[in-house]
């Protein structure tokens, strides 16, 4: 469910969505093995500034 629609920088209502994933991945830091996880970020299509950025595994960042 989105709840922003327009850009708090710059005031755009058009944003877009995108996945960071290869080498960019964010990683668990206790963990010792390297596997990351995709990020899903909403940004504006205006000036690119990020609004928001998911995780897509966020369990895999529990530390127990
Ligand atoms: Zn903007």
């Amino acid at each position: 469910m989105d709840t922003t629609d327009t850009c708090p920088k710059c005031g755009g209502k058009e944003l877009g969505r995108g996945k960071q994933n290869g080498y960019a991945v964010v990683t668990p830091t206790h963990k010792a093995i390297s596997f990351g996880s995709e990020v899903e970020h909403v940004l504006c299509t205006d000036c690119g500034f990020i609004i928001e950025s998911y995780v897509k595994q966020p369990e895999k960042f529990k530390t127990k």
